[in-house]
């Protein structure tokens, strides 16, 4: 640090230098929430740049102090960025869930970790530093989100799309191949609405995604929350089109899909995983077991009703999958109505039940770490599957992957969206999501599909969208 002058903490967002699966997805289109929080508790004295790879890819620029966060498929560029800094002595902190999952890896790459959320610790990490003590590990704890800080929006890149606001964190459900519970913890943690309308305020994009991993949540405690939420935005006049994560319960309370329309959303994204009630048993997919298989269409269907596009996530390569199944979830799939779909593999990811499971059975077979952490972005069979070999479940889900995706299927899907919803946004971000997926499993295989100019060309993009949006 120069006598004199403000330090500088860069902090950076990496990206899988691959730029493969949804290690792409995920990240390329919402602004790290996780640092913009870390740079709203970095006292004043120090000077801040977030740097963004979303958007351009890393160079060096000068730094006291290095913080990085990442996800299991992006870690080894943190390790890289973290490398380039380290030569030159300056010290580097890495935190996320990765590292939280896999702390005696990350120490070897950074000479700082952060277990688990960091709000907790961050200041007494930046005096340790100050005082030229920092140490090599802290952890962090849980901490009540009352009083929580607001984000640093200013510093994200303003070409995104999607501004984010979170009301939750933490799930008090245990799915075999989720380690949201394992990092956030296993049950709800709210933010009071007061300050999650003040953060919705702020946000200058027309689009919001809410990045709790269930807004509404799995009891009537929560989504009594849910619809206070939503009748607060429509009486403060929050008007923006938004998004959310949730479960196949959400339909249970109509009232629920009333308010969350009336406030504006568009989409949500439900985990279905399978149409296999004995899968979803042995995934630990409680809710889904509660609702039953039967139901799953009937909550596309009032969804819609709402004006609300549903977009489900289903996996490929569960325990019990062979080609016959595989093949059936797509039928399924294709016939159920759903406007958008993420159709993934399974991918035991660190902090999860399924991944030391594998581990302990010796089934992981890309396990030369930190390296292999690159292919865990949902596209690529990292693991021996129990009922098939490696490369026939790599060929089957690719020829179910051409299925969903066809793009025959993902036009016809856009019209039935927009004649059951009647809201051209809801139609758009489902055909979006159908898109980017299909770019995303397909990369380099096919012609990229430039969505802005068929709904242009084929609807006059504007004009639907003043036709059909209230
Ligand atoms: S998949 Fe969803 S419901 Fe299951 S543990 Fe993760 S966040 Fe909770």
């Amino acid at each position: 640090m120069k006598a004199g002058k403000k330090p500088k903490l860069l902090l950076i967002n990496p990206l899988n230098s691959r730029r493969t699966g949804l290690a792409q997805n995920r990240d390329s289109i919402y602004p790290p929430m996780a640092l913009g929080i870390i740079a709203a508790l970095t006292p004043d004295h120090w000077d801040i740049e977030l740097y963004d790879e979303n958007f351009e890819p890393f160079s060096f620029r000068e730094a006291d102090l290095v913080g990085i966060t990442a996800l299991t498929a992006t870690i080894n560029r943190a390790y890289q960025i973290a490398g380039m800094y380290r030569e030159k002595g300056i010290k580097t902190i890495i935190g996320g869930i990765h590292v939280s999952m896999m702390p005696h890896e990350a120490a070897r790459y950074a000479d700082c970790i952060v277990k688990g959320e960091a709000e907790s610790v961050w200041k007494t990490i930046l005096t340790d530093f100050e005082a030229g003590m920092l140490q090599p590990s802290y952890e962090g704890k849980l901490l009540p989100l009352a009083g929580s800080v607001s984000p640093r929006i200013d510093l994200y890149n303003k070409d995104y799309e999607f501004g984010t606001v979170q009301t939750t964190r933490g799930c008090p459900m245990a799915c075999d191949f989720c380690s949201v519970h394992t990092f956030n913890g296993n049950c709800y943690r709210t933010r009071p609405l007061e300050e999650v309308l003040r953060d919705l305020e702020q946000i200058p994009q027309q689009n919001v995604y809410f990045i709790d991993d269930n807004l509404v949540g799995h009891n009537k405690l929560m989504a009594n929350r849910a619809i206070s939420l939503f009748k607060e935005m429509v009486h403060r006049g929050i008007q923006k089109d938004w998004w959310c994560s949730t479960s196949i319960n959400v339909a249970e309370n109509e009232e629920v899909l009333e308010w969350a329309a009336k406030s504006g959303c568009r989409m949500m994204f439900l985990g279905i995983e399978s149409e296999d009630i004995e899968q979803l048993k042995a995934s630990n997919k409680k809710v889904n077991v509660r609702i039953g298989v039967d139901q799953f269409e009937q909550v596309f269907r009032k969804l819609n009703k709402y004006g609300i596009a549903a977009l489900g996530a289903f996996i490929y390569g569960l325990e019990t999958d062979t080609p016959e199944k595989m093949r059936a979830r797509t039928d399924y799939i294709l016939n159920s109505g759903i406007d958008a779909i993420q159709a993934t593999l399974l991918t035991p990811l660190p902090g999860t039940l399924l991944f030391d499971r594998y581990i302990k059975e010796g089934r992981i077979v890309y396990n030369n770490f930190p390296q292999d952490w690159e292919r865990y972005h949902y596209a690529e069979v990292v693991f021996k599957p129990s009922l098939m070999v490696r490369d026939e479940l790599d060929r089957e889900v690719k020829a179910n992957w051409a299925r969903l995706y066809e793009l025959k299927h993902i036009k016809q899907r856009f019209i039935r969206s927009l004649k059951k919803t009647r809201n051209a946004t809801a139609a758009i971000w489902s055909m979006t999501n159908n898109i980017q997926l299909r770019n995303l499993v397909f990369e380099n295989e096919t012609e990229f599909f430039d969505l802005k100019s068929f709904l242009n060309e084929n609807f006059g993009l504007d004009k639907l969208k003043k036709s059909t949006d209230k």
